[in-house]
């Protein structure tokens, strides 16, 4: 055995890797785990031998590459579109770059079905609206490893680059290691079926030996979304809930584990759905699966007789969710998910508690007539309530006393108040929405629980984590309420960062460098985010302490919103009662206030709290019992430092959040308590937990565009992506990576790498940018620019030096 990184041991090495191809993954990781192994716990001494061992891992990288595009050449007319002389699968590269020739280039490129586009290092991918024969167990081979100039630009690809980054950013910061991929895009853009498809790769690359591991990754997405996403007027399958997939790595590369946390799951959907939408598409499975199994009686439904939650008069469902052969097939495959993943026992209290909630929906009231008390209400249908009852394993009296009454402290007294019509069925529609949502977190912990890698990991290895946040897109319909405005304030977040990575970082760092980069004007939403996030003033602060008075209505609030918030971004329209306006990144919405202070509160009253935790069945107890920490592990976070975060690329660089000075640790949302967490500051808390996570890691960026609001395929509406383009920055993007360089070497590196190709073996340059310079006189090449530490190249200039390379080789 030669010593460690002595010349014995890295030709050794180099022999090995060289030599077998197919043994090349393991010896890597072989050097990696041992290396890891090794300098855990002892000095960080060896810079040196690092820089020695990625240099190698990219001379092998060079010749794994070209074995690549030695097969390429053999299937490339497969793979390679008959492209366009004037087409370029790198927008960055064009020469004129202007709204134009980007949407031109899209477009043309849509035509020919090459729906991915790279800029620079974001993937652009234009939604195809059919089904697409490029995600094949061979393109998923081919993707592996390989140049990307080799192959058409796709998905796959960004998992590759992903994977790679995860690999050496481990080695040069000795630490576990993030990498997060941001999906973004408007509704129906295609996010969820992009990470899907990162996911199939990631776990593939991830070389899950462990099958059962790999399936549950992929299986816990289906369970996820038959849960949280529905049917909308603009996507089948939209996701209702914003989803930050980790998956967990050993340092040696293979996945052992995932994590999941959700956000903001628009909870108002089991109660109400808009015109021509449906109710989380889990209902409509376990109503026609439960018909199918001939279980309804037993879950107190009926085939005849659609529970009110689902019952949708504009797209006259009715009695049609029962024999929908779709649904049960869904229902059966659902069952399955839950079993693989290790649901056993608790399967039927979750089906009580699903079917509890859509008898809920049925209850009924009516006023009870009586000379002094007007404003009582009475149960209509008793049997459903003891239905209900019975299903969540309650007392039918108290429950039925938890709707119609309430009680109230007063001077130490307990006085109880009846419950008008109205108030009694917003008990029973906040009891449903309760319900419901914390059985979606108890499902998500639960994955959590059982996909946990903790087991998997030796000792002193804390493991390498890609992350995936497939968040909901921008949304302006034509009525937004609250979940718009925060659905949309979350999206203006991911913008800031973006623009904050993209812009700022890249700037700073030619700053930094003394390299000459023209600054780039960019639309900076961060005088939005305080709008909206700043305390106490910012527009949450406002509707938080509006929420806190007892005589707050939705009046008030919005007039509280015009007397505070002075900027251009926000303004009343005339001619609509409780409308305001804001006039965010992607575009103008208005936003109507009516029930902003009662979604805020979201109150779920003591007495259905008491009732529920006294229910016989466990998980009843379990969902109002445990306040659940929705994200996961969210009450760490305090103390890290979620105000300030060091961008892992330019450690001189941090990032702020918005309106974050000083603000208060997470607490689980108390149930009892009517002076509770609102729904906005646990919104905040969850958006800066999210942050946390993601600007601890590299970024990396999809952007996912709707090529025309009819899904139709084939149908590229310029006018629609060029506004997509424009709001997510891609066009200024494009700007940024073409004038910028994609790789910045440190000289010695430099020099090291590619000092033969001017010198003689036996000589050593100086370390010097004149050297450097030389060397890329020599080799004809022109555009570089040389900083204070580092060459600063475009990616053509490496692919050129190393096809060099590997001539001179
Ligand atoms: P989002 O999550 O952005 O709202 P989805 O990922 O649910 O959008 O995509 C909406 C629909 O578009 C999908 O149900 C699917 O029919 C279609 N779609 C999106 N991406 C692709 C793709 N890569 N190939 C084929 N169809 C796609
Ligand atoms: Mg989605």
């Amino acid at each position: 055995q030669p010593e460690l990184w002595s010349d014995d041991f890295n030709d050794f090495i180099c022999k090995c890797l060289i030599k077998d191809f197919e043994l090349r993954p393991n010896v890597l990781d072989l050097l990696q785990h041992v290396f890891i192994k090794q300098i855990v716990g002892r000095e960080r001494i060896l810079q040196k031998q690092l820089i020695e061992l990625i240099d190698l891992n990219q001379q092998i990288g060079i010749i794994e590459k070209t074995r690549h595009e030695r097969i390429h050449t053999k299937k490339g007319s497969q793979m390679k579109s008959q492209s366009d002389p004037d087409e370029v699968d790198d927008l960055a590269t064009l020469e004129v770059l202007d709204e134009n020739t980007v949407t031109e280039q899209l477009q043309s490129r849509y035509g020919r079905d090459q729906i991915y586009t790279y800029v620079g290092d974001i993937l652009i991918a234009v939604n195809p609206f059919h089904k697409m024969e490029i995600y094949t167990p061979q393109h998923t081979k081919v993707y592996i490893g390989a140049k990307r100039t080799a192959n058409p630009p796709h998905i796959f690809a960004v998992a590759d680059i992903v994977m790679l980054y995860l690999h050496y950013t481990t080695l040069i910061a000795l630490t576990s290691c993030v990498q997060c991929v941001v999906i973004s895009g408007e509704s129906g853009a295609g996010k969820t079926e992009s990470a899907h498809l990162l996911v199939q790769q990631l776990t593939v690359l991830g070389k899950a030996n462990n099958r059962t591991l790999q399936e549950k990754i992929l299986l816990v997405n289906n369970l996820v979304e038959a849960f949280g996403n529905a049917c909308t007027v603009i996507n089948d399958n939209s996701s209702r809930f914003g989803k930050y997939l980790e998956m967990k790595f050993t340092c040696g590369g293979t996945v052992v584990g995932a994590q999941i946390s959700e956000y903001l799951l628009e909870k108002s959907r089991v109660i109400h759905q808009a015109v021509g939408e449906r109710n989380f598409h889990i209902f409509y499975y376990i109503y026609a699966g439960l018909a199918d199994r001939k279980k309804l009686a037993h879950y107190k439904l009926s085939d005849s007789k659609t529970p009110k939650y689902l019952w949708n008069e504009h797209i006259k469902l009715g009695p049609d969710i029962v024999s929908n052969t779709f649904y049960k097939e869904q229902f059966d495959a659902v069952e399955q998910c839950f079993k693989v993943i290790g649901f056993t026992l608790e399967l039927g209290s979750v089906y009580s508690t699903l079917a509890a909630i859509l008898n809920s929906g049925d209850i009924e009231f009516s006023p009870v007539a009586s000379e002094h008390q007007t404003d009582k209400s009475n149960i209509s249908n008793i049997s459903v309530l003891e239905n209900v009852a019975s299903l969540l394993r309650i007392r039918s009296d108290e429950f039925q006393e938890a709707l119609t009454s309430h009680c109230v402290v007063a001077r130490g007294e307990t006085i109880v108040r009846p419950n008008t019509v109205e108030k009694a069925a917003e008990v029973r529609d906040a009891m449903s929405k309760a319900l419901y949502g914390r059985l979606f977190s108890w499902i998500v912990n639960r994955i959590n629980t059982l996909l946990r890698p903790d087991n998997h990991l030796g000792e002193g290895e804390k493991g390498l984590n890609i992350g995936i946040l497939d968040i909901f897109g921008f949304e302006n319909f034509k009525k937004n309420s609250f979940e718009q405005l925060c659905i949309n304030i979350a999206n203006e977040q991911i913008q800031f960062y973006f623009n904050q990575h993209i812009f700022a970082w890249e700037q700073d760092e030619y700053l930094n460098e003394e390299v000459d980069a023209r600054m780039i004007e960019y639309e900076d939403n961060r005088p939005l985010l305080d709008l909206f996030l700043q305390k106490p003033m910012g527009m949450l602060s406002l509707l938080d302490e509006e929420s806190r008075f007892p005589q707050g209505t939705d009046q008030t609030l919005v007039e509280k919103f015009e007397d505070n918030l002075k900027t251009k971004s926000f303004w009343r329209p005339k001619r609509v009662d409780l409308g305001f306006g804001i006039h965010h990144y992607a575009g103008k919405v208005i936003y109507n206030a009516a029930g902003f202070l009662a979604k805020n509160r979201d109150t779920l009253p003591a007495d259905i709290t008491l009732l529920l935790r006294s229910s016989e069945n466990e998980l009843i107890r379990k969902l109002v019992t445990n306040p659940l920490t929705k994200t996961g592990n969210l009450a760490h976070t305090k103390g890290k430092g979620i105000n300030t975060m060091r961008s892992p690329r330019t450690p001189t660089r941090t990032i702020t959040f918005s309106g974050e000075h000083g603000d208060t640790p997470y607490h689980p949302r108390e149930t009892t308590n009517m002076r509770t967490q609102t729904v906005s500051s646990y919104f905040r808390y969850s958006l800066m937990d999210l942050l946390s996570k993601m600007v601890a890691g590299q970024p990396h960026f999809v952007r996912c565009i709707k090529p025309n609001n009819d899904r139709h395929a084939n149908k590229f509406d310029r006018e629609k992506v060029l506004v997509q383009l424009r709001y997510t920055g891609v066009l200024e993007t494009a700007k940024i990576r073409r004038q910028g360089y994609s790789h910045r070497i440190l000289f010695a590196n430099f020099i090291k790498r590619y000092y033969f190709l001017t010198f003689h073996a036996h000589e050593e340059p100086a370390v010097t940018p004149e050297t450097c310079a030389a060397i890329l006189e020599k080799a004809k090449l022109e555009n570089w620019a040389m900083g204070k530490t580092k060459v600063f190249l475009k990616y053509y200039h490496i692919e050129h030096l190393n096809l060099m390379v590997q001539q001179a080789t």
